[in-house]
């Protein structure tokens, strides 16, 4: 709700110049402490972002665009009719329409209006911010609105050429060439921005486990739990666990969450965060229990077909759980098809270059969950804009721009309690 203003003055709009959010002075961040018509000048220095972890400090005055504005950007990338496939210019070559592949082609469009480029998805291409996934429910979200923006629309303003729901399944590299489910793709310079998936470590499997890395996974678990009260198992208390949790049980739902730790966020113990969150979950139907490993996860019939399947899962103490529905949040893993055919290194994910983010092929790059610095991944948001930025200068020929590898200030989106954990070693890979 948009409050009006007491002063008389203008609301003002600041842009998070790492990921985009917009700061609306009107709406504050009640989420993070800020009520409604908190000027920028009064945040406290150690507020940061809600999506990606920064301070007030990495934001800067946004005015939204005229109309006028809109038109010429609009004159100056007409769009282009895609090419057939297998018959496209070589240009930049991007694979994945995540949060690293948009914010990379946005990057290059800005410096260079003429380079083609073509972006690659297994997708529809949309674009959202993967964040308010676990805060969808809290916030009364639409599942609609969480669609920023469509990859068709996204790219005829970007003027690239989008190949939607198209898997990308090998590399050539001497050939530069991208083989995929639409034909093979020439490439100028290929960029791998395809991210993690989420792991499924054993006796987890996709038959009987949610798995939610994705806007589409995301919608499909909401087709099936809204509108009923439901008992979900959340198995993984790291960060996105918590916040899934956090964000059902205040959507209605009843949920056990597990971890194999004894607390949840178990990874910030130093810093009190799973105390604080179990102190906050009192209120909540969240039940949360440490040391379970799970052995096993199984469908069982119910009389009452209509309601669909329902779940047994298993601890390694005997214990068994009734669950409409089970999401695993066992972390991530990059998959190393696409780097195998291609020979890069691999270290936990694709090993590139700690300041160019080249891999150990030439004209081949990489950016986002996927890539590993040193053998640590950092599948944070703040960093994917510094790594475009890095990558556009390059593949345009700029002045080079050494990426920083440095650990993330994180933002935990557990509404009931917010929480902003400092000193982050980067994430470690998961098996
Ligand atoms: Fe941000």
């Amino acid at each position: 709700m948009r409050l009006p203003d007491p002063h008389g003055a203008h609301w003002q709009q600041y842009l998070c110049d790492a990921c985009g959010y917009i700061y609306d002075e009107a709406l504050g961040d009640p989420d993070g402490g800020l009520p409604p018509g908190t000027r920028y000048a009064d945040i406290p220095d150690d507020w940061v972002c809600p999506l990606c972890g920064v301070t007030k400090a990495d934001f800067t005055l946004y005015q939204a665009p005229c109309l006028d504005t809109l038109k010429a950007q609009a004159r100056a990338t007409a769009w282009t009719p895609p090419a057939a496939p297998g018959r496209a210019a070589p240009g930049v070559v991007i694979v994945g329409a995540g949060r690293a592949g948009w914010t990379l082609a946005e990057a290059l469009r800005t410096r260079d209006a003429q380079v083609p480029i073509t972006l690659v998805t297994a997708c529809t291409g949309d674009v959202y911010d993967k964040p308010l996934l676990s805060v969808a429910l809290a916030r009364r979200i639409a599942l609609a609105a969480l669609v920023k923006e469509t990859g068709a629309a996204a790219a005829r303003r970007l003027n690239l050429q989008l190949w939607a729901h198209t898997h990308a399944i090998g590399i050539h590299a001497p050939g530069r060439q991208l083989r995929t489910t639409r034909g093979t793709l020439a490439y100028a310079q290929l960029v791998l921005a395809h991210g993690a998936e989420a792991a499924l470590p054993a006796p987890l499997s996709a038959s009987t486990c949610w798995r939610i890395n994705h806007l589409d996974a995301y919608q499909r678990l909401r087709a099936a739990i809204d509108g009923r009260s439901q008992a979900l198992v959340v198995i993984g208390a790291g960060l996105i666990g918590a916040e899934l949790a956090n964000d059902l049980a205040l959507g209605g739902h009843r949920v056990t969450l597990l971890d194999t730790q004894a607390t949840p966020l178990a990874r910030w113990q130093d810093q009190g965060a799973g105390a604080q969150v179990l102190a906050a979950w009192q209120a909540l139907p969240i039940r949360f229990l440490g040391n379970t490993q799970v052995t096993q996860v199984t469908q069982v019939l119910r009389q009452d077909t209509a309601q669909g399947p329902r779940y047994r899962v298993r601890t390694a103490c005997g214990q068994d759980l009734e669950a409409d529905q089970v999401i695993a949040a066992t972390g991530l893993q990059a998959p190393s098809r696409l780097a195998e055919s291609a020979g890069l290194a691999w270290d936990q994910g694709i090993a590139v270059d700690a300041q160019t983010l080249q891999t150990s092929q030439a004209g081949i790059y990489a950016l986002g969950d996927c890539i590993t610095v040193a053998g640590q991944a950092s599948r944070f948001i703040e960093p994917i804009t510094r790594q475009a930025q890095t990558l556009a200068a390059a593949l345009c020929g700029g002045d080079p721009l050494p990426y920083q590898n440095r650990p993330a200030v994180v933002r935990v989106k557990t509404t009931s309690c917010p929480l902003t954990l400092h000193g982050v070693p980067l994430e470690p890979c998961r098996p």
